[in-house]
């Protein structure tokens, strides 16, 4: 059967198309072999040699197509002057004379230049449609090799998110092979976790990609690799569409991070000892400084109060610095801890005001109360956000510049504003301050003390309580700091 189905595909020259290495050989035989079967069955059989003129005609034509389908112009010309020299071959051995002798050659020299038209026009189209074929398939070899030897790992679907390629970098980031012909969305290969929790096969990005015809951008992801080494992944998926805008194809890009992930975490570990290990000696030092301010202050010169007003708030400063970098690490590693309990706004807004009032640059800070307007919240942590705030502000703006601090209530939540006439944020840097250690570089802010923690702790206090914070400002006129809180609900 095998050997069969072997020599049909041989014989068949549909199966030979894309395939340039033409054969001489075989239409050589062939022709050979059929003239000598003619032959035979003229002498042999039919025993009429003048038989041979009236059928052979159809079989060469047959023959000369065939050849010239599967082997192109050597297969036909081949074929061609296998049957030429077999027609003369036969004026030879028939004996014709005279007249019929001129009309057999006549003949022999019209379906030569007939034959070599066909086998010429026919040859010509197999190479051409060859060429066309091999060109392709060289296209598709190349892009193949790109995709195989792309410093990153690729997922490629077809509209119904079959896996129907994948590369080397994957294999290496996996740490096992994507087996061809899973579904995405469906089959569930590797474990991803996103924010330490499994994420299920149809939310994978591929799939979204896929399901929504949207790219999803930037995830991360942690992957357990079978090897129980852990990998972190950024991953983008695109679906990708035809012309007429139907989704033909999804492509996922999976980055590796993890050496870069590594790094950070040693670095947040670091950030998270030093603290630790600053911590008790701050809180020991700004004892005994307060400690000596209440003994030296009766007896002491106004120089000496005043030298030790000055440590005192450098000692300050450097407290709320390791707090700073005690609540990031918190956050990177998930440990920072909310007590929630029903709290009204303008009481912690004016608690926090009159607090605040002496230590700000002679700002008056304005607030004018409202119906009360409460919210469940941590009350700690939601002072920490609001002095950030009206620090900053005070920070960013003149001596003598109002700070106004307003509160309403918006659909089912509590809004806060701290306005400040200072020097403002640009436009394109307005989203960027609240990531993490990030500061404006400007010449202006660079006069500014500070390490671009605040708003980042600010932001992810806000968000864990369903909240959202925001920045409306104009370079050089001032800026308001808006944060939104869900109502209490009874
Ligand atoms: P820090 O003030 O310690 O640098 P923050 O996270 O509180 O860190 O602020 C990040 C950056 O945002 C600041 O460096 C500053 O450039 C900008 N910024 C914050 N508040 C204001 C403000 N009220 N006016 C102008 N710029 C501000």
């Amino acid at each position: 059967m095998k050997l069969f189905k072997r020599i049909l595909r041989y014989l068949d020259p549909i199966s030979h198309l894309g395939t340039v290495n033409y054969s001489f050989i075989f239409p050589l035989l062939s022709n050979v072999t059929l003239s000598i079967l003619s032959e035979i069955f003229a002498y042999g059989i039919a025993k009429n040699p003048m038989i041979v003129g009236s059928y052979i005609i159809f079989i060469n034509v047959a023959f000369i197509i065939y050849f010239a389908f599967r082997d192109g112009l050597k297969g036909g010309i081949t074929s061609v002057v296998i049957t030429i020299c077999y027609y003369f071959y036969i004026i030879q051995t028939r004996h014709y004379t005279g007249q019929q002798l001129n009309a057999a050659i006549e003949t022999t020299f019209v379906l030569a230049a007939l034959y070599l038209g066909v086998a010429g026009i026919i040859g010509w189209l197999k190479q051409t449609i060859d060429k066309l074929i091999e060109r392709e398939s060289d296209e598709k070899n190349r892009l193949q090799t790109i995709v195989q030897q792309l410093p990153v790992g690729i997922i490629i679907t077809n509209e119904r998110g079959v896996i129907v390629q994948t590369n080397k970098q994957l294999e290496t980031i996996l740490g096992m092979k994507m087996p061809l012909g899973v579904v995405a969305g469906k089959d569930k290969v590797i474990t991803a976790l996103q924010d330490d929790k499994p994420v299920q096969a149809s939310k994978s990005p591929l799939a979204t990609a896929l399901f929504t015809g949207k790219a999803v951008k930037d995830k991360e992801f942690v992957i357990e690799r079978p090897d129980g080494k852990k990998a972190y992944i950024i991953v983008n998926a695109s679906a990708i569409h035809n012309k007429s805008g139907k989704v033909i194809a999804a492509v996922s890009i999976i980055t590796d991070i993890t050496e870069k992930k590594e790094m950070e975490l040693r670095k947040d570990d670091f950030v998270n000892m030093a603290s630790h290990e600053l911590k008790t000696p701050i809180t020991s030092l700004k004892l005994y400084v307060e400690l000596m301010h209440q003994q030296l202050k009766d007896f002491k010169g106004e120089k000496t109060t005043k030298i030790l007003h000055s440590v005192s708030k450098q000692v300050h400063r450097l407290q709320d610095l390791v707090n700073d970098m005690l609540d990031v690490s918190r956050l990177q590693t998930g440990k920072l801890s909310f007590n929630k309990e029903k709290c009204e706004l303008n009481n912690l807004i004016e608690e926090n005001i009159s607090e605040l009032q002496g230590t700000t640059n002679q700002q008056p800070i304005l607030f004018k109360k409202t119906q009360p307007v409460s919210v469940y919240a941590d009350t700690f942590r939601i002072s920490q956000v609001l002095i950030n705030l009206i620090t900053n502000a005070s920070k960013y703006s003149p001596a003598g510049s109002d700070i106004e601090i307003k509160l309403r209530k918006e659909d089912n939540q509590a809004i806060i504003s701290v306005k400040d006439h200072g020097i403002g944020i640009e436009k394109d840097q307005q989203k960027k301050i609240f990531e993490r250690l990030y500061q404006v570089s400007g010449d202006k802010e660079k006069t500014f003390p500070g390490l671009g923690m605040g708003l980042y702790i600010s932001q992810e206090i806000i968000k864990r309580h369903k909240g959202d914070i925001w920045v409306e400002s104009e370079k050089g006129t001032g800026s308001t700091f808006y944060f939104s809180l869900p109502l209490y609900q009874k």
